[in-house]
């Protein structure tokens, strides 16, 4: 296992998801200990209460396991710097301003963790890292274990509290099998909250390991299944459909993560994937620039009209910006008035874009290129409201707007959206582009416009 590029610091703890889980994971086994040592204590006269208690400890154990290895393994981190071995190669790849190196077939940068992560599924803040290659299989035996710890843990708690209620009951009845089972009010309301914890993860960690063991059959990360959706969304631009090329079979697939024939450890280093055949290794990459490239031809420059600082309640927006928030767990970025923003993504009430500060837009395009690694401008959601709209995007897509109309030319003429944030070239952008999409962008504009007159 590649322990080099692990994310593995003590530190990761010191957070409120780690905490939490931990606490949980404790109090759901102490509270279910103290039943069971009343309701089913080991004897040892009795071989099955033996193995019970057994079993009780071994879960807790095992749990704990698989939850530090998916912390301190790590889901594996792209090297910094890292380049593919053969440099023809880089060309299929995106670029990583933050960690200043490639992004390998199918590493994602995440914001939280700083890194570009190999095979990013999530972020999961209960292990504060993410779900990636390296630690997959063990955030996956983490969710099971979790269940049938919680499973037991049920099983020895709502009989013992059950009887406890009705003590009075076995008392006055003179039932002498049964051990009579007290509780202190705390350790009475204690167990009972363990009953709603236990019952909660069994739900939502239930839900979270069938979402993993589908993308693990699928091979398939959640980012990835995104991408391929847009990918199949493309699909009748092109003469040959798009073909997954990680998809190796159900059976393969959990192998490659779960690997049982040989050393449980996950099958590769990260960086060089195995693919199916007709497909080859940057099938995927070369798929996600080409959305990128009709992402970049999306973009639209809007001029800010109204400060907003990043709150997260909106009421002086308006009713309807405060409650019709984007469902998304992505930051929200403070503008100033006079600031630009490079607008990608639309909804109704908000907008999702760059920011570009007042003072950054006098430079020249040329300039605007030489810094564009290594620094990153800030980007999240920020009040439809706050910018000058002088057409709503809607209208254009749809066709209510006509996109040779004044008020459209005179939008592109006056902000045009150059500057985009990335590591291509205008040209490269240019050859791209293709005739079906949208004209968004003034360049793609003027060029349609000269056809016409031609
Ligand atoms: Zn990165
Ligand atoms: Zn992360």
């Amino acid at each position: 296992m590649c322990f080099g590029t692990s994310s593995g610091r003590l530190s990761q703890l010191a957070h409120y998801g780690p905490i939490g889980a931990i606490i949980l994971i404790i109090w759901i086994t102490i509270s279910g200990y103290h039943c069971l040592i009343q309701w089913y204590p080991p004897d040892i006269k009795d071989p099955l209460s033996i193995i019970n208690f057994l079993i009780y400890w071994i879960w807790p154990v095992i749990i704990f396991y698989n939850y530090f290895r998916a912390i301190f393994v790590g889901p594996g981190f792209v090297p910094k710097g890292w380049k593919p071995a053969n440099p023809e190669d880089e060309k299929y790849l995106q670029y990583c301003d933050v960690c200043d190196g490639f992004k390998a077939p199918r590493a994602h940068h995440c914001k939280k963790c700083g890194k570009c992560v190999m095979k990013l599924d999530h972020h999961c803040p209960w292990i504060n890292t993410c779900t990636g290659h390296f630690n997959h299989a063990n955030f996956c035996w983490f969710l099971f274990y979790a269940i049938l710890g919680c499973i037991h843990a049920l099983i020895m708690l709502c009989p013992c509290i059950y009887r406890a209620l009705f003590v009075q009951y076995y008392v006055y009845a003179r039932v002498k099998d049964v051990p009579l089972i007290y509780f202190t009010f705390t350790g009475l309301i204690s167990c009972i909250l363990s009953i709603g914890l236990a019952l909660g993860v069994i739900i939502a960690v239930g839900f979270l390991l069938i979402v993993q063991l589908r993308s693990i059959m699928k091979n398939q990360t959640g980012v990835e299944s995104w991408i391929l959706r847009k990918a199949k969304d493309r699909n009748h631009r092109r003469a040959v459909e798009f073909i997954y090329p990680y998809d190796l079979g159900f059976k393969e697939n959990l192998r490659q993560v779960f690997n049982w024939r040989e050393t449980f450890n996950v099958i590769g280093n990260g960086l060089i994937w195995p693919v199916r055949d007709g497909t080859d290794e940057y099938a995927l990459t070369r798929e996600q620039l080409e959305q990128k490239s009709e992402k970049r031809q999306r973009t639209m420059r809007y001029e800010v009209v109204q400060p907003y600082k990043g709150a997260f309640i909106t009421l002086r927006y308006g009713l309807r910006t405060c409650i019709c928030i984007p469902c998304t767990d992505e930051f929200r970025i403070p503008i100033e008035k006079g600031d630009y923003v490079l607008v990608t993504r639309w909804e109704r009430y908000w907008l999702y874009g760059e920011r570009v500060i007042a003072g950054q837009l006098d430079k020249n395009n040329q300039e605007m290129k030489t810094r564009r690694r290594g620094h990153r401008r800030p980007r999240g959601w920020f009040p439809r409201c706050c910018v000058y709209e002088a057409f709503r995007i809607e209208d254009l897509w749809s066709g209510k707007l006509d996109q040779n109309s004044d008020i459209v030319r005179a939008q592109f003429d006056n902000i045009g959206p150059e500057g985009f944030d990335d590591n291509k070239n205008a040209d490269e952008e240019e050859k791209e582009q293709t005739d079906d999409t949208p004209p968004t962008t003034p360049k793609k504009l003027r060029k349609r416009k000269v056809r016409q007159e031609s």
